[in-house]
């Protein structure tokens, strides 16, 4: 699934690109009517109130919150995207050679001629609109974290959230929204790898200096993720249709069986699941739960 890294190279391509153009129309494949009442555009009931809405809109902006793509309309209203399993959305002469970028399910079309398409081989995405003064009082936006790349995004802030938590196991902390914004599956196992912390460690027993250390990681992790142009292991690629490098630059996910790169540490990676979700770590720096 995209996290915070892969959302913002989309949300920041779309900035460069999509400012200022008027929707000129929408298609979907999505709306079915087993989607009734699901507020998404999903429902072909509440796709035809979204495309009277949008069309004729101009594009304001593009900002992202945790991650969802919020792309600001200048007629009062947002339209949410959040990728989910494997969407991602692209822009004009994107790549379209690579597979992964053959699964279109809606279209915007803008007044340069040009469309905005969302990929999403399994569908899981959502999509759906908000007025934009309201948005993030509704159940979309309220209920998440605060964002870790923000400046008030301080270590006691850090330690306030996931002090909430005090009773489970630090990776799925990081993982919880409501904890902190847009960290995912690969960024925690990534940034534990870098604080030397166990995934299954509780909370309560993490030293002050270990969450500290944690706390520079996570946002070293994901700041690391942005400037690779997101990560692109599984479906994720950018507006381009082009794959970002984290991948490449992988410590701990996905690393299972290989010598742990950490300097003189003399451990593997290897692979247990918790929460339901793979999770790989050294089994000598970040053995101690
Ligand atoms: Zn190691």
């Amino acid at each position: 699934m995209p996290e915070l890294p892969e959302v913002q190279t989309t949300v920041s391509g779309l900035n460069n690109s999509i400012r200022n153009l008027t929707i000129t129309d929408v298609w979907t494949e999505y709306n079915s009517p087993y989607f009734y009442g699901s507020e998404t555009i999903k429902d072909p009931k509440y796709f035809a109130y979204f495309k009277k809405k949008i069309i004729n809109a101009k594009i304001s902006n593009v900002t992202r919150r945790a991650k969802n793509i919020l792309i600001n309309l200048s007629n009062g209203y947002t339209i949410l995207i959040h990728m989910k399993m494997t969407g991602h959305v692209m822009y004009g002469d994107y790549n379209k050679k690579d597979p992964f970028n053959r699964h279109i399910r809606l279209i915007f079309y803008l007044s340069n001629g040009k469309t905005m398409d969302l990929c999403d081989s399994r569908k899981f995405a959502k999509v759906t609109l908000l007025e934009t003064k309201t948005m993030f009082d509704t159940k979309h936006l309220k209920p998440i974290g605060p964002e870790p790349l923000n400046d008030d995004f301080t270590f006691p802030v850090f330690n306030r959230q996931i002090q909430k938590e005090l009773n489970k196991k630090i990776k799925l902390v990081l993982m919880d929204q409501s904890v902190i914004a847009g960290i995912g599956n690969i960024y925690a196992d990534e940034s534990l790898w870098r604080a030397e912390i166990n995934p299954e460690k509780i909370v309560k027993n993490i030293s002050e200096k270990d969450k500290k250390r944690l706390f520079l990681a996570i946002k070293s992790t994901l700041k690391k993720g942005i400037n690779l142009g997101g990560d692109s292991m599984s479906d994720y690629r950018n507006i381009d249709g082009e794959r970002g490098n984290f991948q490449e630059q992988h410590m701990a996910y996905r690393k299972t069986g290989t010598n742990c790169l950490k300097r003189n540490c003399k451990g593997k990676i290897i692979r247990i699941v918790v929460g339901g979700r793979g999770t790989h770590y050294c089994n000598v720096h970040q053995a101690k739960i």
